[in-house]
């Protein structure tokens, strides 16, 4: 898929074609190529690591499969157009961080995002932490106060019971 028909697919799933959308869809593209990768990831072989939750990040989940629910996409805020990538299959990793760019106008722009390759939109650095553990599946029990059931990870104690972070109402660093 080239680039400009990854951007038309990202846009159907983000709902405007932005700025931060080109970013992305770039990134994406980038990433495939040196994953060596066709395709989006279809089980959670593909990870990455977004540093923002910004336009960009839609384009990553409808191009590579990362996504939220499949627990291969993690944000990690940073307020930067960063993104790692890991593919659980090979062991590679690679950061790719936007590159300090100017243009005169908002077309020179777009057509430098989908013409340009990547190593002149994105510097290729290592991976400063480790990659992320696979999605778990927690058990869950009732919280006594409220009668919803919780994930073990997010139940706290409180008063010698075992309940939510939301009925436990201190200043749990969960909230809100
Ligand atoms: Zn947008
Ligand atoms: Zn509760």
């Amino acid at each position: 898929m080239d680039k400009r028909s990854m951007l038309e697919k990202a846009s159907l799933f983000h709902g405007h074609t932005c700025e931060g959308l080109l970013i992305g869809v770039s990134a994406a593209s980038y990433a495939m190529e040196l994953m060596e990768i066709e395709g989006p990831s279809a089980d959670e072989e593909i990870v990455c690591v977004a540093e923002n939750d910004s336009c960009s990040v839609d384009a990553i989940q409808s191009i590579l499969g990362c996504s939220i629910g499949k627990g291969n996409l993690i944000l990690r805020m940073r307020g930067k157009q960063a993104f790692s990538f890991f593919n659980r299959n090979t062991g590679k990793s690679f950061r790719l961080v936007l590159k300090e760019l100017t243009f005169d106008d908002q077309a020179q722009k777009r057509e430098f995002m989908l013409s340009a390759p990547g190593p002149e939109i994105f510097d290729v650095k290592d991976v400063p932490f480790a990659p992320p553990p696979k999605a778990k599946i927690y058990r869950s029990q009732k919280c006594p106060v409220c009668g919803e059931i919780t994930a073990e990870p997010w139940l706290r104690v409180g008063d010698g019971k075992v309940i939510c972070a939301d009925c436990l109402q201190k200043d749990d660093p969960i909230q809100p």
